[in-house]
């Protein structure tokens, strides 16, 4: 049952998408001009495209994207900025565990 209601919220949770730098500007989101660098093209200034297909995602789309990617990096930098004390191989499953699940291809179904 798909309603227009339903397709709505479900177009509100967005499926991750394995973001690949850009191998136009090599992920810095601009390249050189002959005389400033100029906002990349191929990746609509973002320095990642989407795995796979190198499309460039809609702006709006890329938004959410680098949001799951920065949120995401900041779990890993949070995770080793946690001082590393002697607690057992439970803990160091719980961390890894963690980090894997936001570095896996997670579709959100
Ligand atoms: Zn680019």
């Amino acid at each position: 049952m798909q309603n227009v209601k339903k397709r709505l919220q479900d177009g509100f949770k967005q499926p991750r998408q394995d973001l690949v730098l850009c191998s136009v500007c090599k992920g810095r989101a601009v390249v050189k001009g002959v005389f400033y660098e100029l906002v990349c093209t191929d990746c609509n200034g973002s320095g990642w495209v989407i795995e796979g297909s190198r499309l460039v995602l809609p702006l709006e789309e890329l938004v959410t994207q680098l949001s799951f990617k920065l949120q995401q990096a900041q779990k890993q930098i949070e995770a080793l900025k946690r001082p590393a004390k002697a607690v057992g191989p439970q803990r160091q499953y719980q961390v890894s565990n963690r980090l894997g699940a936001g570095a896996t291809n997670y579709t959100g179904d």
